[in-house]
């Protein structure tokens, strides 16, 4: 059983507070080894949080890296249209 509300692995759990800090959707939803998703506001691209990573460091760099991905600086800038 996974529980709710927090990832079972302080490595991901903690870079989903800071996407989520970063203004980051993560919606849990469980469903066999997935524990959710995280998505960007800006472009709504998302990715697949698993529950039971092999890795959890490595699962959390993959994490990581999608946020940096995202960062959409120009989200910032003010719009231009
Ligand atoms: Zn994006």
């Amino acid at each position: 059983m996974v529980s709710r509300g927090r990832h079972p692995k302080s490595a991901v759990a903690s870079v989903l507070s800071k996407a989520k800090a970063g203004g980051f959707i993560v919606k849990e939803d469980h469903n066999g080894h997935r524990w959710g998703y995280l998505r960007c506001p800006t472009c709504t691209h998302r990715i697949t949080v698993s529950g039971t990573p092999r890795n959890p460091d490595s699962h959390a760099k993959k994490i990581e890296a999608f946020i940096a991905r995202h960062g959409h600086e120009d989200r910032q800038m003010g719009s231009t249209q």
